[in-house]
């Protein structure tokens, strides 16, 4: 189903605040279908470990490494660069979080993946940000 935007039904599930502030620019943007804008949505159980205004980050189901966080906006976007176009400060927000949840399990050192499109393993068309630390990281990546 294609993206839809939020009405003020929706202002319990995602956040008042939230739903109003987007509501009062675009307008909050969720798939129905989207498995991350059911874990935003507080609708599918995740092991979150930061909530920010624009972002929520949560444990990777299948880490690749001691510490494998997703970060991924609240909107629904299909990747990083429509993300970037729809609103910068939420981009913004994505760095941001991913640095203090690495710092928050005391990682100076991390890395950060946005795979985009099939080909570059992309599994789930919202964007999401892969925050990895806690093992050899190697060069170029596979
Ligand atoms: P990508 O392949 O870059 O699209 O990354 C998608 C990531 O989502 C993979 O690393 C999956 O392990 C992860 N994933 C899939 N389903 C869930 C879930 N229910 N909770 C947490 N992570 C998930
Ligand atoms: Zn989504």
């Amino acid at each position: 189903m294609a993206p839809t935007r939020a009405g003020p039904r929706d202002a319990a599930r995602v956040g008042v605040r939230h739903v109003a502030r987007r509501l009062a620019t675009v307008g909050a943007v969720t798939d129905p279908d989207c498995l991350f804008c059911k874990i935003v949505a507080g609708d599918v159980p995740a092991e979150i470990v930061h909530t920010g205004e624009r972002t929520v980050a949560f444990r990777d189901i299948n880490p690749q490494a001691p510490l494998h966080v997703l970060v991924v906006p609240r909107d629904h976007e299909p990747n990083a660069a429509a993300t970037a176009a729809a609103d910068a400060a939420t981009f913004a927000e994505i760095a941001t979080t991913a640095r203090a949840v690495a710092a928050a399990e005391r990682y100076d050192d991390y890395r950060l993946v946005f795979n985009t499109g099939a080909g570059a393993q992309q599994t789930v068309f919202h964007t999401h940000c892969h925050v990895i630390a806690g093992r050899d990281l190697t060069w170029p990546p596979g």
